[in-house]
């Protein structure tokens, strides 16, 4: 038996990156500003369509940070935010001082519930204070409900950022994610769709935020000749070297998306004569990227019973994330929560979902997990 290692998800460079770095290198372009950075946020926007604003950032991370001050979110201020996500989504609601308030996912999609976002906004009214800012993620890719959620942003007048670090590439009625909200934002960190090692994007829908994001991002330089600054800035502008690696991933980006699908169909068909197996489906209009591949078992127990065997053949598997209310650090902060997220953290599993696996590695996955019933 082959048990060489299978990755939950690994980067996989299409070949020309290098040389982009390379040009950086040639041309002394050795900093934080530069041609591979404008050609990459340019191949951004062109990828995102609507007429986007993009700004590449060091992180996904310092992206949703940005947002949330040009957004004018202070000190004291609510801030709702899907439970169910990784805690980026929500750790920089916490660096201006807000407040996070979790609210729990529905089933279909896995993401931000519609209906429980709507009462929550009118439970924080009633008790005197409308939240300021709404952070909805497209949890492994999948599109969360985005018309109802910016029908309930437009009608309270409460911005909405979306988070679309796993989500490049992925579409909602044919518009692309991270196009969605008045903010949207990117990650290119190492496990993600694609990656420049680290970084990240803010997507903007005007001149005036994207502005506001690059003076925040190069640590608040008023213009003068002299350094002077009105407001504290941050150092989050990307690297001239890392986005080379953006620009040759931009160019095999499809691919990627059509790669990581492709291990999803083959999971759900291998699966098919498996009941106790459950993958999301697609609802009509949404287009998943598939970033990672994950299944519904049946309990916690047979769940840890196939993570553990999979990790004794060296495949890489995880479980879903867990919802932000259980997490130590949240506790403390309001929470909205049907027992949705919690379900899907006890019985969920993430499958190796690499653009970069074999079908004899998916085999080979599919057969650990089958071995279990
Ligand atoms: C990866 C990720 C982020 C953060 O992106 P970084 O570039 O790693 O800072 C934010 N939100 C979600 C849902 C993510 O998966």
């Amino acid at each position: 038996m082959n048990k060489s290692k299978i990755w939950l998800s690994s980067p996989h460079m299409g070949g020309k990156e290098q040389k982009y770095v390379q040009e950086a290198f040639d041309t002394n372009w050795v900093s934080p500003l530069g041609p591979n950075v404008t050609s990459f946020e340019n191949l951004l926007k062109t990828f995102l369509g609507k007429d986007k604003q993009v700004v590449a950032l060091s992180s996904g991370t310092a992206a949703i940070h940005l947002a949330l001050i040009v957004a004018g979110v202070q000190q004291g201020d609510e801030v709702l935010c899907q439970s169910f996500t990784f805690s980026a989504s929500a750790n920089p609601i916490t660096y201006v001082k807000a407040t996070p308030v979790f609210i729990d996912s529905e089933q279909e999609t896995w993401n931000l519930c519609p209906v429980l976002l709507e009462e929550v906004i009118q439970d924080r009214i009633a008790n005197g204070k409308k939240p300021k800012a709404i952070i909805v993620v497209h949890l492994y890719g999948m599109p969360a409900k985005m018309e109802e959620i910016n029908k309930i942003a437009q009608k309270y007048e409460i911005i909405l950022i979306e988070d679309a670090a796993e989500a490049l590439g992925s579409s909602y009625h044919g518009q692309k994610c991270g196009t969605l909200g008045s903010f949207g934002i990117l990650s290119f960190n190492g496990n993600k769709i694609i990656t420049t090692s680290g970084g990240g994007a803010l997507v903007c829908n005007n001149d005036i935020d994207k502005n506001k994001a690059i003076l925040l991002a190069n640590q608040a330089q008023d213009e003068a000749p002299h350094y002077q600054h009105s407001q504290i800035g941050y150092n989050y502008k990307m690297s001239n070297i890392v986005a080379g690696i953006g620009r040759g991933q931009m160019e095999v980006l499809e691919k990627r998306v059509h790669a990581r699908r492709v291990n999803f169909e083959f999971y759900q068909e291998k699966f098919i004569d498996l009941p106790e197996i459950q993958l999301l489906a697609e609802p009509a209009g949404f287009y998943a990227n598939r970033w990672l591949s994950c299944i519904l078992t049946p309990s916690y127990e047979i769940r840890e019973k196939i993570r553990h065997t999979l990790e004794e053949e060296n495949i890489e598997s995880r479980p879903l994330w867990k919802p932000m209310h259980q997490q130590p650090v949240f506790e403390k902060y309001p929470s909205y929560t049907t027992g949705v997220s919690d379900d899907l953290f006890k019985r969920g599993l993430c499958l190796p979902s690499g653009s970069n696996l074999s079908k004899e590695d998916l085999l080979r996955v599919v057969q650990q997990v089958k071995s279990q019933f």
